[in-house]
């Protein structure tokens, strides 16, 4: 799938999972804290594809994703393909093809998945503060990138980094400690989770099975069949998943809101 339907399959699983823990097991949430997770979940439906990158010396390529902050985000791309790419070849067993790219490999399995989710926990519990605002900055700039594309495009990456800056700063000031800080990793996890499942429906697959060892392969890749699976950027990904990313965002945003709103007004449900 492409930038824009990953963050938005993001968003939407967040708040529709906020939405299910309130209202089956009463587990309710500040606005701020389901915004924030929102986004960050958002980011991290895209933060595996920042292993594709381009020429960083040109400026050219890479992923929508990649071009976040610029140059920096394009050569941090660089580095995560070629440590995907690495990893590949130090794991590949004698049926694994040979490769010369990284992507769509290490950081699109489940053991990256859960090491991404666990490390942004751990950061913030053991650096605090400053580790709380880097990784707000940089997930909720990779959110404006995928939720706004057409904006973003035009704003250029100058703008994209300040108002994530701002955005970052603004949510630490109001943001928790106690429950603020496991969210962030949480909702990091379920977002790379998600862009798996978003790439496994199209017609290449993912390597979810890695490091299971299946008929002298390591990195397997596992989609649906190439008859029924979704066409990148196709009329399917462009309309009708997204229309249905967003009508669930919607709902479960609504359906969120409408307690405090009844509430408010005194109204008994
Ligand atoms: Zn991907």
């Amino acid at each position: 799938m492409m930038g824009p339907s990953h963050a938005l399959s993001g968003a939407a699983v967040w708040l529709a999972g906020s939405w299910g823990l309130n209202f089956f097991a009463d587990y309710e949430q500040s606005p701020l804290a389901i915004a924030v997770g929102t986004a960050v979940c958002a980011g991290g439906a895209l933060f595996p594809d920042l292993d594709m990158s381009g020429k960083v010396t040109k400026n050219q390529g890479g992923a929508t994703v990649a071009r976040t902050f610029g140059v920096v985000s394009l050569f941090f791309a660089e580095v995560m393909e070629k440590i995907s790419l690495g990893v590949y070849h130090a794991t590949k067993l004698s049926k694994d093809p040979h490769r010369n790219n990284g992507h769509r490999t290490l950081t699109h399995t489940l053991p990256f998945t859960f090491l991404v989710g666990w490390g942004t926990t751990a950061l913030c519990t053991a650096y605090g503060k400053w580790a709380v605002i880097g990784i707000l900055f940089f997930m909720i700039g990779l959110a404006l990138r995928g939720l706004f594309d057409e904006w973003a495009k035009r704003a250029g990456w100058v703008i994209v980094t300040l108002v994530s800056a701002a955005a970052a700063y603004f949510t630490f000031l109001h943001l928790p400690g106690d429950r603020g800080y496991p969210m962030l990793g949480l909702a990091v996890g379920v977002g790379c989770f998600v862009h798996i499942m978003g790439d496994i429906i199209t017609s290449n697959g993912v390597p979810i099975l890695w490091p299971v060892p299946i008929k002298r392969r390591m990195w397997m890749m596992i989609g649906i069949p190439n008859k029924i699976a979704v066409k990148v950027g196709g009329k399917v990904e462009t309309i009708v998943l997204r229309g249905a990313f967003t009508v669930v965002s919607i709902l479960s945003a609504l359906g969120l809101a409408a307690p405090s709103v009844l509430r408010r007004f005194n109204i008994e449900i």
